[in-house]
C-alpha cells in the first residue's frame, strides 16, 4: 500500500472572522493547517503529503508551514470539488495505491483514526469516518418544522476520507467531464460513479473549525493538551534600553513608527524584542542576548530583531518547552504608540508562536521624569511564562 494524503485548505474561511482564513489562523500556537499537516506527515503508514491551497495564499502557507518540509502547494480552483481534484492529479506522478483526502481545518486528526481508515481500506474501496446522528432530527424549511427525520442510519461524514487512488481519479474526472459541480465531499464523487461507499466511526474531537467560537474553543483545547504536557512553569523577564539619534522612524515590535528619531544600536535597535528575547532566554537558562548575538559580531550589524527572537524560540522548543504568554511594556514619552500595537501583536503571533490574546503590549510614559521623561530613549520591560516538560 503507498499512501497519499491531500489536505484540502483552499477555502477562503471567512464565516470564522479575523484577519486571515480560518485554516491559518492560532490554535495552541501554531497555525491551524500546521497540526493538521504535522498529523498527516509524522503517520508512518503516508508516504506522501500533497496541501491544495487557495490562490493568493501562497506567502500565509509559506509561513504557516515553515520547518514542515512538505512538498510544495497546489493551488486549488473556485469549489472544494475543483480543489480536490486538483490535488489528486498533483499526487498522480507518486503512484500511489491509496489516497486520503483531509479537511486543513480538522487540525484534531488523530493517528488512530488515520490508521482505521487506512485498515478498511485494505478490504473496502472506499472509506469514510462519521459520526451516527444521536439528535432527533427535524426537517424545518423556513423555521417551521413540516416533519421529523428518521435518523435511524444517520450519519455525518468527517475526513480523511480513504479511496482507492485509480477509482477516485476516474471518479473526479469523470465529474468534471460531465460538468457535475458542487459535490461538497470527496465520497459524494465516488457514491456517483457507484463505488461502494463504507462508513466507519469517526472521532467525536475530529470536528470541523467552521466559526470564530470553533477557533476559539480549538485554541483552548489544543493549548491545554500542550499545557498538560509541560507542567515545569518558568517565569522570564527581559529589560532593555536605547537611545535615540538623528534619524525618520523608531522599530518597535518589528513595526516602523515614523518619527523625527531612531534608537540607535548595533542592529535595528528594536527594544521590545529585545526584551522579550531576554526574557525567553531568561526563563530557559540560555543567557541573554549578548551571548546568542555579541554585539562585535558583524553578521548582526543592522539585523531585524526578529531573528533574535526566533533564535531564542528555536532554543525554547530544542527542551520542548513553550511560550504560554507575553507581557511587554514600553516607557517612551514619543513617539505614541498605542495605535501600532494590534500591527506589532500581528508581528509577533507568528514568531512566539502565541495567540494574539496571549501577547500584552503597554505602553506609558514616564511623567517627564528621568532619562526616558526627557525623551532621550525608550527603555522596555518584558515578562514571559514559558511551559517546560
Ligand atoms: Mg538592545
Amino acid at each position: 500500500m503507498t499512501v497519499a494524503a491531500v489536505i484540502v485548505a483552499g477555502g477562503s474561511g471567512l464565516r470564522a472572522g479575523g484577519e486571515r482564513p480560518k485554516q491559518y489562523q492560532i490554535i495552541g500556537g501554531r497555525p491551524v493547517i500546521w497540526w493538521t499537516c504535522r498529523a498527516f506527515l509524522e503517520h508512518p503508514a503516508i508516504d506522501h503529503v500533497q496541501p491544495v491551497i487557495g490562490e493568493g495564499h501562497e506567502a500565509l502557507f509559506a509561513e504557516a508551514t515553515d520547518g514542515l518540509g512538505l512538498a510544495l502547494p497546489v493551488i486549488g480552483g473556485p469549489t472544494r470539488q475543483e480543489s480536490c481534484r486538483i490535488g489528486i492529479e498533483a499526487v498522480a506522478r507518486h503512484k500511489p495505491s491509496h489516497v486520503l483526502i483531509h479537511d486543513a481545518a480538522r487540525p484534531f486528526v488523530s493517528p488512530s483514526l488515520i490508521a482505521d481508515v487506512m485498515n478498511w481500506l485494505e478490504r473496502f474501496p472506499a472509506v469514510v469516518p462519521g459520526m451516527p446522528v444521536a439528535e432527533t432530527l427535524k426537517h424545518a424549511p423556513g423555521g417551521v418544522v413540516s416533519r421529523t427525520v428518521d435518523r435511524s442510519g444517520i450519519w455525518t461524514a468527517q475526513t480523511p476520507q480513504g479511496f482507492r487512488f485509480d477509482d477516485i481519479l476516474a471518479a473526479y474526472r469523470r465529474a468534471e467531464a460531465e460538468r457535475f459541480e458542487n459535490l461538497t465531499d470527496d465520497a459524494s464523487v465516488a457514491e456517483r460513479s457507484g463505488i461502494p461507499v463504507s462508513m466507519i466511526p469517526g472521532r467525536p474531537e475530529n470536528r470541523k473549525l467552521t466559526t470564530a467560537e470553533d477557533i476559539a474553543q480549538a485554541d483552548r483545547d489544543m493549548m491545554s493538551v500542550q499545557l498538560r504536557d509541560r507542567p515545569d512553569i518558568r517565569i522570564g523577564q527581559g529589560i532593555d534600553i536605547h537611545p535615540f539619534e538623528h534619524g525618520d522612524a523608531v522599530v518597535l515590535c518589528g513595526v516602523a513608527i515614523p518619527y523625527s528619531q531612531r534608537l540607535a544600536g548595533h542592529s535595528d535597535a528594536d527594544v521590545g524584542l529585545h526584551a522579550l528575547t531576554d526574557a525567553i532566554l531568561g526563563a530557559i537558562g540560555e543567557g541573554d542576548i549578548g551571548t546568542h548575538f555579541p554585539p562585535s559580531d558583524q553578521r548582526w550589524k543592522g539585523a531585524p530583531s526578529r531573528i533574535f527572537l526566533a533564535r531564542a524560540i528555536e532554543l525554547l522548543e530544542a527542551k520542548g518547552g513553550i511560550l504560554a504568554h507575553a507581557d511587554l511594556t514600553l516607557l517612551a514619552e514619543a513617539p505614541r504608540i498605542a495605535s501600532h500595537v494590534a500591527a506589532m501583536k500581528a508581528v509577533l503571533a507568528p514568531i512566539l508562536r502565541l495567540d494574539a490574546g496571549r501577547i500584552a503590549i503597554k505602553a506609558t510614559t514616564t511623567e517627564k521624569l528621568g532619562a526616558i521623561g526627557r525623551g532621550e530613549g525608550i527603555m522596555a520591560f518584558a515578562t514571559v511564562t514559558v511551559r517546560l516538560p
